[in-house]
C-alpha cells in the first residue's frame, strides 16, 4: 500500500467542517480588518528564503526542501510566507502604486524537513499578514490583536501573550557585543549549534531548544536592557496601545523569535494550558524594518505574524471548543424506483439553487433502510417521490423530527421549507 509522506496529514470528515469554519472565520476576520488576500507561489527560487530569512536560521540550514527543477533551477518549497509576501511586495512595485500601510494577509501550505511530532508536520499551513510602510507602533499592536482576537473568537481561553523589544539596529547591535562577551568564557558550555552561533549570530543562542534551560542562558543579559530612547519609545507606545485594546500580554525578555529578520517588536501567543505539549507557541511574529531592503527593495518597514493552522486546531480539541458547524442537512430525496429518478434528481437540483443542502439515495434502497440513511445524515425533512407523487405532481414532505407529513406540490415546496428551515 502506497502510504503518505513522513510529516503529513490527510484532512477528512468532521475535522474537514472544523477546518473550514476556522478557515472562514479567518477570512471573515481580515476583511473586518481591511487586509488585502495575497496568494504567492508554493515554491520560490532558494536564494529568496536563504536571503530572506537568514542562512544562520535552523529554517535554511537544516529544514528547506530544496531541489533542482528540470532546468536546473535551485527552487526551494517555501518554510514560510513573509520572505515570499515581501518578494511580492517589491516585485509588483506596491511600494510606488499604493496608499501605505500595505496589509497583505495570506493562508497556505508551508514545507519544513523537521522531526516529525505531535504539532509539528512537515507540511503545515499558516495563516499569516504582513504590513508594509508604517513605522507606528499601532501597527505592531494591531497585528498582535489579530491572532488574539481570532482566539477569542473561537472562543479559545488559555492563550498567553508574549512580546519583547530587540530594538533598532543600533540598539541590536550593542545588545549583541554585550551577548558575544558575556558567552564568551562559557561557550564550551553549550552545545554544537550554539558554539556556531556564538561566532555567526549570538542572538540565536537564545532561541536554542538544547540550551533553554541552563542558567547560562538564563542569566544572560536582556535585550530590554539596551534598548536606545528610539527603541524604548516605541516598545512603550505597543504596550500602551495593547493596554488600551485591552489585550493582557507578559514581557518575556527571552523571546527572540528564530528568525534574524526581526526588529523591535516581537511576539507569540502560546497555548498556556498544562500538558498541552511541547509545541504550544501558537504563533509568532515582529517587526522588520530592514527585511524588505535586504531583498532588493526600497527601505520599507513591515510588521507581520505567522500562525500553525494544526497546533491551533490542537487547542480548540484540547480546550474542547465547541464550534457551530453544520453536521445535518435539510432533505433527503427517496426515489422510490427508477421511473422517478429523474424527476428527484430534478428537485434535488432545484433545492441546492435554492440555497438548501440536500442529499439523495445513490444506492435503491428499500424505504425502511432509506429512512436509516435520513436519521444517519441528520436530514430535516425527508421527501417520497413514487409513482403516485409523479402521476399528480403533489409530493410527500415528511418531517424528521416530529414525523408530521405534508403534500405540497414542486412549487410551494421551496416556500414551504424557506418557512420551516
Ligand atoms: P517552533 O519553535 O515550534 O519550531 P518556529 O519558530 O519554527 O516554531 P515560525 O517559523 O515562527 O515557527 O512559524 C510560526 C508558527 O507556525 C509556529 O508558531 C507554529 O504554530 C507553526 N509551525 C512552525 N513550524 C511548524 C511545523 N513544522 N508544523 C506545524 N506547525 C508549525
Ligand atoms: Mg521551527
Amino acid at each position: 500500500m502506497i502510504q503518505r509522506p513522513k510529516g503529513t496529514y490527510d484532512v477528512n470528515g468532521i475535522y474537514g467542517k472544523k477546518l473550514l469554519y476556522v478557515e472562514e472565520l479567518i477570512e471573515g476576520l481580515m476583511e473586518k480588518y481591511n487586509y488585502e488576500y495575497f496568494r504567492t507561489p508554493i515554491f520560490e527560487s532558494s536564494t529568496l528564503f536563504h536571503r530572506g530569512v537568514g542562512e544562520t536560521t535552523d529554517i535554511v540550514t537544516k529544514e528547506t526542501y530544496d531541489f533542482k527543477d528540470r532546468g536546473d533551477r535551485d527552487v526551494t518549497l517555501r518554510p514560510e510566507g513573509t520572505a515570499s509576501i515581501v518578494r511580492s511586495f517589491i516585485e509588483n512595485k506596491m511600494y510606488g502604486n499604493r496608499t501605505m500601510p500595505v496589509k497583505a494577509w495570506y493562508y497556505g501550505p508551508m514545507f519544513r524537513y523537521e522531526r516529525p511530532q505531535s504539532g509539528r508536520f512537515r507540511e503545515f499551513y499558516q495563516f499569516g499578514v504582513e504590513v508594509f510602510g508604517s513605522l507606528d507602533a499601532m501597527s505592531d499592536a494591531e497585528v498582535i490583536s489579530i491572532p488574539v482576537n481570532l482566539y477569542k473568537l473561537l472562543g479559545l481561553k488559555g492563550i498567553k501573550v508574549n512580546i519583547n523589544s530587540l530594538g533598532d539596529k543600533e540598539s541590536r547591535e550593542m545588545y549583541r557585543e554585550a551577548l558575544i562577551e558575556y558567552f564568551k568564557p562559557h561557550i564550551n558550555d553549550l552545545c554544537e549549534d550554539c558554539k556556531e552561533r556564538f561566532l555567526k549570530n549570538p542572538l540565536r543562542i537564545l532561541d536554542c531548544k538544547i540550551d533553554a534551560d541552563s542558567d547560562i542562558l538564563k542569566n544572560a543579559p536582556k535585550t530590554i536592557d539596551y534598548l536606545n530612547s528610539n527603541s524604548l519609545n516605541h516598545f512603550n507606545k505597543v504596550k500602551k496601545y495593547l493596554e488600551a485594546m485591552n489585550i493582557d500580554y507578559t514581557i518575556n525578555t527571552k523571546l527572540v523569535r528564530g528568525l534574524d529578520y526581526y526588529t523591535h517588536t516581537v511576539f507569540e501567543v502560546e497555548a498556556s494550558v498544562e500538558g498541552f505539549g511541547s509545541q504550544n507557541v501558537l504563533c509568532g511574529g515582529g517587526r522588520y524594518d530592514n527585511l524588505v531592503e535586504t531583498l532588493d527593495g526600497p527601505k520599507t518597514s513591515g510588521v507581520g505574524f505567522a500562525m500553525g493552522i494544526e497546533r491551533l486546531m490542537t487547542a480548540l480539541d484540547y480546550e474542547a471548543v465547541t464550534l457551530p458547524i453544520i453536521d445535518n442537512i435539510d432533505c433527503y430525496i427517496i426515489p422510490v424506483s427508477e421511473n422517478e429518478k429523474d424527476l428527484a434528481i430534478h428537485i434535488l437540483q432545484d433545492l441546492r439553487l435554492n440555497g438548501f443542502i440536500a442529499d439523495i439515495d445513490y444506492n435503491n434502497r428499500n424505504l425502511k433502510n432509506n429512512f436509516k440513511n435520513a436519521d444517519r445524515l441528520n436530514s430535516k425533512f425527508i421527501i417520497i417521490i413514487g409513482e403516485e407523487e409523479k402521476d399528480s405532481g403533489i409530493l410527500t414532505i415528511k418531517n424528521n423530527e416530529t414525523k408530521e407529513e405534508y403534500k405540497l406540490s414542486h412549487d410551494e415546496l421551496i416556500d414551504f421549507l424557506d418557512q420551516n428551515i
